[in-house]
């Protein structure tokens, strides 16, 4: 990462992985990932002096950026050793893709909507991280040219597993999920295992919906 961006606000995002530890956060390399990660970069100008409170925020298009205590939890469910293949679906505003390319090998990153996907993109640039790439559409159908994946996290809610991410992920791989109704879910986490995936129930979450089709319709 660049270095004059990653000592910008470095006192404030001390603080924040501060927080985070408090939280009950220990993976060290997810705790180094938010520390070393611009996160004020990734917000709209007007809500940037609040980029360090653990809050979500919204990021333009109707769409938000999870608040950073979700995606630390997301990331040390993964247990990545740094030697994955993740497919993120909802690039949103880029911050979580930023944090994954830290902790895997390689980040494939779907996003719907281009001005999203723009700006993200125009940021990841700027902090200078490479092992990343991006597909503008629809997220649901993933992205077989560089299948399977160790790693899918989805980062809008949906009414089931798309089955297009079973047949995508590794033997071994796992799948985050938040999974229910358009307002409310509860965020799954499916191992694959043969033709079967092993599903544990993490927590409930509030996520945008997940938009396409193998989930809600427009
Ligand atoms: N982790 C992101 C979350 C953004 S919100 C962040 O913290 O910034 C979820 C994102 O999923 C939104 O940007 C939304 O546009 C996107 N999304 C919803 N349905 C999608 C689909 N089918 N394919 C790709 N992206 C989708």
């Amino acid at each position: 990462m660049a270095a004059a961006v990653e000592h910008e606000l470095r006192g404030p995002r001390r603080r924040l992985v501060e927080t985070l530890q408090q939280e009950g956060i220990r993976d060290l390399a997810v705790l180094q990932a938010i520390d070393a990660t611009p996160r004020h970069l990734f917000v709209p100008t007007g809500v940037r002096h609040r980029a360090y409170e653990d809050s979500a925020l919204p990021i333009g298009s109707g769409q938000t950026i999870s608040q950073p205590s979700i995606h630390a939890r997301y990331l040390e469910l993964l247990k990545l050793t740094g030697k994955e293949k993740v497919l993120e679906i909802g690039t949103g505003s880029g911050y979580q893709t930023a944090l994954l390319s830290q902790l895997a090998a390689q980040v494939f990153s779907i996003e719907r909507i281009p001005a999203l996907l723009d700006k993200a993109r125009e940021i990841i640039q700027q902090i200078g991280a490479r092992n990343i790439s991006f597909l503008l559409g629809d997220g649901t159908l993933g992205w077989r040219q560089y299948a399977p994946y160790d790693a899918i996290l989805v980062g809008a809610g949906a009414p089931e597993v798309p089955s297009t991410y079973q047949e995508q992920l590794a033997e071994g791989g796992r799948i985050l999920i938040p999974l229910g109704d358009r307002e409310e879910q509860t965020l799954f986490m499916l191992t694959r295992r043969g033709d079967t995936l092993e599903k544990t129930e993490i927590a409930p979450v509030r996520f945008v919906p997940l938009l396409g089709k193998y989930s809600w319709q427009g």
